[in-house]
């Protein structure tokens, strides 16, 4: 009696790990099918779901997308642009007063007189680079705005001034990471991604900026 019941449980326990592999084998074909589409045609299907799927997902999508010699990176591409769809209804309804900005001081000149402070780069707007005007048109609009000098400075901000709405600029891995942690803090958030990386002197595409920021 006791062996036939193992061997149900052998059964049972075999039948459900096929029900997963199908499973797990349908939802990465489906999340890869997905983010094509949105990269391609710049819209999201099932947006919520999509963000579920690709979430839970992420490792067997980008091993589907490196078997079919796709660039991975359009993953990290698209997650980003769906996560900003997704958080933007959310974001435009938190005041400006309570919207904080995070900069990446490598946007800034390589000449930069700006003094490393507790609250970030202090930007005198020098004018040698975009960050002193966007400063101050953010400034103007009820923003808070900040110069990141290091990666723990964003969590340190956060918790000691409770934001309820971010907009971070950096490149792909930084926004990734950005986003994530504002989803752990619950706090809606929109990733603006560097036009040109690299550690110094990088580039913003600033148009894009201002649009980000202007609802
Ligand atoms: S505008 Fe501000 S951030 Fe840019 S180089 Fe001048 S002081 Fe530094």
């Amino acid at each position: 009696m006791l062996a036939l019941d193992i061997d149900q449980l052998y059964y049972l326990i075999g039948r459900l790990v096929v029900f997963l592999s199908i499973l797990i084998l349908f939802g990465t074909l489906a999340g890869a099918f997905l983010v094509l589409y949105s990269f391609k045609t710049g819209h999201f299907f099932a947006a919520r779901l999509m963000l579920v799927c690709i979430s839970i997902l992420e490792s067997t999508i980008k091993s589907i997308f490196r078997l079919a010699s796709v660039d991975d990176s359009i993953f990290d591409d698209v997650g980003m642009h769906l996560r900003n769809y997704i958080n933007r209804k959310e974001f435009v309804r938190v005041p400006k007063e309570r919207r904080f900005i995070f900069m990446p001081q490598c946007l800034r000149s390589t000449v930069c007189p700006g003094k490393l402070t507790p609250e970030g780069i202090a930007c005198v707007d020098c004018g040698q680079c975009g960050i002193g005007e966007a400063k101050k048109f953010s400034e103007d609009k009820g923003y808070k705005f900040f110069i990141v000098p290091g990666s723990s400075f964003i969590k340190r901000i956060i918790k000691k001034y409770q934001p309820k709405a971010i907009v971070g600029v950096g490149c792909p891995m930084e926004i990734k990471e950005g986003l994530d942690l504002c989803h752990r803090y619950k706090l809606p958030a929109l990733g603006i991604p560097l036009s040109e990386g690299g550690c110094v002197a990088t580039k913003l595409d600033w148009e894009q900026f201002y649009d980000f920021i202007h609802d």
